[in-house]
């Protein structure tokens, strides 16, 4: 937990929240996935789906009441910039679920991450980071920190305590970590983190989803998500969330709304929605993996697979003690290279090749032959990525249809002859 200074002056919010919330854990009795059901209904009327608000702009009943909603910290009837009450729905939802007295959403994972960043660090400020971070975030961190003067670190964070040791006392603000991670799977111990004091602490918990892991209760401050990806979780909303303190995210809330990546309400009604059904999709999605990990694991062409709930796993211990479920994405790579990772995703007839997670479809990603198609061997390997390295989101056809079409896949590139 940590300690910290809200800005003052006139970008600040000056007037408490709007009390429209039933606060956080209000159902805490309930398991998750009935908390997933009932959560951020508070503004819905009778009405059993989420309530599309696709207005910018409220009237203002009186000018005391319009200063008040101009000042006050996420006023979901004054102006769609600051907040929006189909976007507070699913605002207030994502607290319940993580344990948080506020959340707050925006236009994408990215732009929750941006705003994090850059919302709560100054020039002259340290961050640590960990290497092994999804592509946006670390061009982020590398590229847009230093212009503004912010120095990043980053350390392998499978290693025990690597992110206390690279901490500058008084200097570092932030530290910042996401686990299960990209591209590997690896995992940060929540505990380990958590107990870091000074810095904010924030986990990106993207690959766990909120029923995953609560990374809240371990003492982080702040939790991020890309909703885009399983909390949406059918492909068609672009959206991400940030959950922590009231303190917090309320001084976060003060430069979001001029950073203006704020939520549409279209995509926080799809991330409702997504809610809805997210106990049920990240459990079938896990028991999926499943099946597909150790059917690779024991298939000729294939090396190293990744996937947290394989005792194979260098961290399966810490995943057990962590995670709730293991979720669908998992990582192998191909003996063969290069030509058989395009070999292979080309091959694939019910899986797609597509860049996200989380959805009905089975996607593949071949990092080397798209993403990352620029980098050299040893940029690729400094990544965690190999010439064969394939990530599979895992979706919600029948776990033996994908099998059987990873399956015959394999059988292709051997045919090729990329062993
Ligand atoms: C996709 C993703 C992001 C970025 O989210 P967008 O919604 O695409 O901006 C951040 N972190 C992780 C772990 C992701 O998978």
């Amino acid at each position: 937990m940590t300690a910290f200074d809200a800005p003052d002056g006139p970008l600040a919010a000056t007037e408490p929240a709007d009390a429209a919330a039933p606060g956080p854990g209000a159902d805490a009795r309930l398991h998750p996935d009935t908390r997933a059901i009932r959560a951020g209904r508070a503004d819905n009327d009778t009405a059993l789906a989420p309530i599309l608000w696709a207005t910018t702009t409220f009237v203002t009943p009186t000018v005391e009441e319009g200063r008040r909603m101009a000042t006050a910290v996420g006023s979901p009837r004054f102006y769609s910039r600051y907040g929006n009450p189909t976007v507070a729905g699913f605002e207030d939802a994502i607290a319940e679920l993580e344990g948080a007295e506020r959340a707050r959403a925006f236009a994408s994972g990215m732009g929750a991450i941006s705003a994090v960043v850059l919302g709560l660090c100054s020039q002259g400020d340290h961050i640590v980071a960990q290497r092994q971070l999804y592509a946006g975030t670390q061009l982020l961190l590398q590229t847009a920190c230093p212009r503004f003067g912010i120095d990043v670190t980053f350390v392998d964070a499978t290693e025990p305590d690597a992110f206390a040791a690279a901490i500058r006392p008084g200097v570092t603000t932030m530290v910042l970590a996401e686990t299960p991670a990209n591209p590997r799977l690896d995992l940060v111990d929540l505990d380990e983190i958590g107990a870091i004091a000074g810095p904010i602490t924030v986990v990106d918990s993207t690959f766990a989803t909120p029923l995953g892991q609560q990374p809240l209760a371990h003492g982080v401050d702040l939790v991020v998500h890309s909703a885009t990806k399983a909390i949406a979780g059918h492909n068609d909303a672009t959206l991400g969330v940030v959950a922590g303190s009231a303190e917090l995210v309320d001084w976060l809330y003060s430069f979001a709304v001029l950073q203006g990546a704020n939520a549409s309400p279209f995509d926080a009604m799809n991330g409702l929605r997504g809610l809805r059904t997210l106990g049920v999709r990240v459990r079938q999605q896990s028991e999926g993996a499943a099946e597909l990990a150790a059917f690779l694991e024991s298939h000729p062409l294939v090396a190293d697979v990744r996937w947290p709930g394989l005792a194979s796993h260098p961290q399966h211990e810490l995943a057990r003690r962590q995670l709730a479920h293991f979720g669908g994405l998992l990582t192998f790579d191909l003996t063969g290279g290069l030509e058989a990772g395009c070999v292979f995703v080309e091959a694939l007839q019910i899986a797609q090749l597509a860049t996200s997670l989380g959805g009905p479809e089975t996607l593949v990603t071949h990092p080397a032959s798209t993403t990352h198609v620029n980098l050299t061997p040893d940029e690729l390997c400094a990544n965690g990525i190999g010439p064969g390295t394939v990530r599979v989101s895992m979706g919600l056809e029948h776990p033996a249809d994908v099998v059987a079409d990873m399956a015959q896949a394999l059988d292709a590139v051997a045919a090729a002859g990329h062993r």
